[in-house]
């Protein structure tokens, strides 16, 4: 089945509007305005819709767009990076200068998935089970401090998911990348690392202060 391409602004704004859906996320479950229970669940389905709608784009931009600075190539502009993931994704293009930055950088999810699984998997339940407990009314933890907690240790692990770059080189084999991996063709890697370094830092600062007030 063949379509016709949108042009490169729709297309661009498309991949904005599916990014916005990660904000809202975060908002719905930091914030958790009431009812928490209703922020919580409208969190959860726009999370798994998110992903039906973010594949689909992935697979077109992958085609389409350089993974690092998010331009629209030309057909006969850019190369092809390799990198795996479990939906046998057929590789990322991207402009020929981005290539090293670009697969430095999956490289860094791959080689250090461990501690960026952790840093993301536990904070994110933590709150998760915090709100759901809330909802009920119910406390296991109380939730300024597990959405602080949750705050800090997303904001340090993104930061050195940025920061990853700077330490390790990429090897031979194409990187496997584990963690979602369509959330990285929407806006490009090169935004999305200077988003996670900016919120990242406000995020370091709103859970530290909670924890060590100044
Ligand atoms: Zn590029």
């Amino acid at each position: 089945m063949t379509s016709t391409p949108s042009s490169p602004l729709r297309f661009q704004l498309l991949g904005l509007l599916l990014f916005l859906f990660i904000p809202l996320v975060l908002f719905l479950f930091v914030r958790h305005p009431e009812p928490v229970g209703l922020s919580l669940a409208a969190g959860v389905a726009l999370m798994v819709g998110h992903r039906r709608l973010a594949r689909p784009y992935m697979r077109e931009a992958m085609l389409r767009k350089c993974v690092w600075c998010n331009r629209v190539l030309s057909e006969r502009e850019g190369v092809v990076l390799a990198i795996r993931a479990r939906n046998d994704i057929p590789g990322a293009r991207c402009c020929a200068g981005h290539e090293a930055p670009a697969a430095r950088f999956f490289t860094v999810l791959d080689t250090w998935r461990l501690p960026l699984r952790i840093g993301i998997f536990v904070p994110l339940l933590t709150l998760l089970v915090a709100l759901a407990a809330a909802a009920l009314g119910r406390e296991i933890l109380p939730l300024p401090a597990a959405t602080s907690f949750f705050q800090l240790a997303i904001g340090l692990t993104v930061h050195l998911a940025a920061a990853g770059s700077l330490f390790v080189r990429a090897g031979a084999e194409p990187p496997t990348v584990t963690f979602p991996v369509h959330n990285f063709f929407l806006l490009g890697v090169r935004t999305l690392l200077w988003i996670f370094r900016l919120v990242g830092l406000w995020w370091i600062w709103a859970g530290g202060t909670f924890f060590f007030p100044l």
